[in-house]
């Protein structure tokens, strides 16, 4: 059958600034029962086989790619004989929707990198025999659930053919039921027969207030920020709203920094919503995630508590979006593009669908609290906790006046081993975060004083330990990961090398020396290698079979440890001397979060800061309880033009060679400069870490005034980049980062 030819766009997953050109006739083949479903409703821009959003298999540049089709019918820009046509449809690829693509495209404009990039992100399984045998996957696991549901159902029925009256055939009854409503929920078919969740939660006066602030929001269509100090009964809030939201028919984004350690979140929605969670991140399986975004396609009624990447799931009927620890950097995607952020796509999602979106945190970013102050946003607050425990008691430890006095012993102040001993006494849990896992996080010859650094980073060598180490450790790179063996001699002048500081490492060391009794263990990302491990020391401190935690970041957030009574941070200055205008904000964050974990129940808890700058301005903001938002920290912004005044671009280049990097950098910098510019130019800079992984790094940043022309400034600050790159023959060495944190 000879049909017309008809010329679409394709979005392929690559770094391309423009949509290929293809053709495609009706004589591929396109079995008529992909003319079904809602999609087949939407009449127009519908063609004889193929429709916007469709999966095609195409050639380009010598390679195949299924790449999404955008425009259909399309008049070709070059010559019709030069274009190649597709090479099939993809039918059992599902198609991509209008809501997707659209967010595709307003994520690569706004974080100006290229809409192929963002289908990447979504679609992350670009090459073909990927996502065929993913396709494949997913069918056999489908038949195999459907077997399961089957035997399940038999099983059931003999069960009730029983004597259900009986305790342990009751208790198996159940068990069966539940298994069996896992596997059907909100399975596409299926029908939608779960039991609405209970949206008969007590609010208290203080809960129902702010929920009602947040409606208020929401009626008036704008996102509504809940501030909340640790405790104070946020996640009740968002499991209400989210209730509302489900009985009502539509769909729930729940979205969380990180999930692997925080699974109490997810059990206690489990509990709510039972089949009608999901989760998604990527520690799951690549199959398991296709999986989950083909039921979030085609279910109705769901939740899915995701990370930042749960963003591109296919979404639709979207009623509410929740961004809980809105603050937090894990948001912020470094590498590769698109180096999005997924509080802030959330809000253009939310756009997108026209739903609500709520953000939350104890302690919210400046951007966020800036909103609120400009009108954008809806401010609800929540000042007590919700079992009246008060906020830990603060003591700051000078450690340099310390040492003076003969107060210190190795880590550790004389003040805090006290208030160590005095809460194991009483048989309450410790909490020690240090910023840095390792041994040391360098070491130095005490003859030269030659600090040996990583080969491939300006990055020194960190002193890693194991338990069976008979030697004397490796050296490890942060950076990179590239280690070697430690011989503890310099390998300059011979003599000998020590460590410079102590890491989580030591710190557990000198811990178990210190109290030899207590039951001590460590969690950071060399432990977290190991999440069986993880889950493991995270289960055994809440059941209180460990007395002292030690660990980094990871533990500063999320948890909810009923008898810990003292929290420590050591050598809290790490945290603050960082060259970067976000560092003290992060560092009250940090903190602050540090703090909620502890005395959250009856009896007030102790956090102890242990620094050789105690008065620092960010130990003030804690101590005094000052909003942030009414700090110096807020008008140094202004006056130094950052965000959230301004907007930042950083524009990084890489290159095996220094001198070319400067060059390179040097040259776009002019180009940038050249003529009247809406915006500030710095640079080109070498960053904290100027070479990693053998690439010399060079940053140009630019601040942008935030003004209506700022779409179009953006356009051509890349439409410039672009040109330099392609001119020079320089792609792969240039990224672009918008919002950088
Ligand atoms: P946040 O999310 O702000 O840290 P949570 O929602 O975890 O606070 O609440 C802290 C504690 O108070 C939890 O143990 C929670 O079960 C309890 N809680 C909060 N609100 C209510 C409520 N309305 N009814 C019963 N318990 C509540
Ligand atoms: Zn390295």
């Amino acid at each position: 059958m000879a049909a017309d030819r008809i010329y679409i766009s394709v979005i392929l997953p690559l770094r391309l600034e423009w949509e290929p050109c293809y053709s495609y006739t009706g004589d591929i083949p396109c079995p008529p029962e992909s003319m079904t479903g809602p999609e087949a409703e939407i009449k127009d821009n519908r063609t004889e086989g193929v429709r916007r959003g469709d999966r095609v298999r195409v050639q380009f540049a010598g390679k195949e790619y299924i790449g999404t089709v955008d425009q259909v019918g399309i008049l070709p820009q070059i010559s019709p004989d030069k274009i190649k046509g597709i090479i099939s449809v993809e039918r059992e690829l599902a198609p991509v929707s209008e809501e997707e693509r659209t967010l595709w495209k307003q994520v690569a404009e706004y974080y100006m990198c290229s809409i192929g990039e963002v289908s990447k992100a979504a679609y992350p399984a670009g090459k073909i025999s990927e996502e065929k045998k993913l396709a494949g996957m997913q069918q056999r696991e489908e038949e195999r659930r459907n077997k399961k549901i089957s035997l399940l159902r038999e099983k059931l029925a003999k069960l009730q053919g029983k004597r259900p009256q009986e305790g342990k055939i009751r208790e198996k009854i159940a068990a069966a039921e539940a298994e069996l409503q896992r596997l059907q929920g909100l399975m596409p078919g299926e029908g939608n027969t779960l039991p609405m969740p209970d949206d008969r939660i007590m609010l208290s006066q203080a809960q129902e207030k702010a929920f009602l602030k947040i409606k208020e929001a929401f009626g008036k269509g704008m996102p509504a920020l809940l501030k909340g100090v640790t405790g104070s009964g946020k996640t009740e809030i968002y499991t209400k709203l989210a209730c509302e939201c489900i009985r009502a028919g539509k769909n729930v984004l729940y979205m969380v920094p990180e999930i692997a350690l925080g699974r109490h979140l997810e059990m206690r929605l489990q509990e709510v919503f039972g089949a009608r969670l999901m989760t998604f991140h990527s520690g799951e399986s690549m199959a398991r995630r296709r999986d989950t975004a083909d039921r979030v396609r085609t279910a109705e009624g769901y939740i899915v508590l995701g990370t930042r990447s749960s963003i591109f799931l296919p979404h639709h009927n979207l009623g509410l979006i929740i961004v809980d620890e809105e603050h937090d950097s894990s948001y912020k995607q470094d590498s590769p593009a698109p180096r999005y952020n997924g509080r802030d796509t959330a809000v253009m999602l939310a756009g997108i669908h026209g739903c609500d979106i709520v953000l939350g945190s104890a302690t919210p970013s400046l951007e966020s609290l800036y909103n609120c102050m400009s009108g954008k946003y809806t401010i609800a607050e929540l000042k007590e906790r919700y079992h009246h425990a008060e906020d830990a008691e603060i003591e700051i430890i000078d450690t340099i006046a310390e040492r003076k006095k003969n107060g210190m012993r190795g880590s550790f102040s004389v003040r805090l081993i006290e208030h160590i001993r005095e809460t194991l006494d009483e048989e309450g849990q410790v909490m020690l975060f240090r910023a840095r896992r390792s041994f040391s996080p360098a070491v130095q010859c005490i003859e030269c004083g030659f600090i040996p650094k990583c080969p491939h980073c300006n990055v020194s060598l960190s002193l890693h330990k194991r338990k069976n180490d008979d030697g004397h450790g490796r050296l490890v790179c942060h950076s990179c990961g590239y280690s070697a063996p430690f011989t503890g001699q310099c390998q300059k002048c011979g003599g000998e090398m020590r460590g410079l500081g102590a890491g989580t490492q030591k710190i557990e060391e000198e811990v178990s020396a210190l109290f030899p009794s207590a039951r001590v263990a460590r969690l950071d990302s060399d432990t977290a290698q190991s999440p069986v491990y993880s889950k493991e020391t995270v289960r055994k401190f809440s059941k209180g079979e460990t007395d002292i935690l030690i660990g980094t970041q990871m533990v500063t957030k999320g948890f909810d440890f009923p008898n810990l009574r003292l929290v420590a941070v050591l050598q809290a200055d790490t945290l603050l001397g960082i060259e970067d205008f976000r560092a003290d904000e992060k560092a009250a964050q940090l903190l602050e979060q540090f703090r909620g974990r502890c005395g959250r129940r009856d009896r007030r808890g102790l956090f102890v800061i242990q620094t050789s700058a105690p008065d620092h301005p960010v130990y003030r903001i804690l101590a005094e309880g000052t909003k942030i938002e009414e700090t110096a920290l807020l008008s140094e912004r202004k006056l130094f033009s950052y965000p959230p005044y301004t907007r930042v671009i950083n524009i990084e280049i890489r290159d095996k060679s220094e001198q070319r990097a400067m060059l390179m950098s040097t040259k776009l910098y002019g180009i940038l400069e050249a003529g009247a510019q809406p915006y500030a130019l710095t640079g080109p800079f070498s960053p904290a870490v100027d070479k990693a992984a053998d690439n010399y790094i060079r940053v140009i940043r630019l601040n942008l005034r935030k003004d209506k022309n700022l779409v179009g400034t953006k356009r051509r600050i890349m439409t410039a980049v672009n040109d330099f790159e392609s001119k020079e023959k320089y792609a792969g060495h240039i990224a672009i980062d918008v919002d950088p944190i």
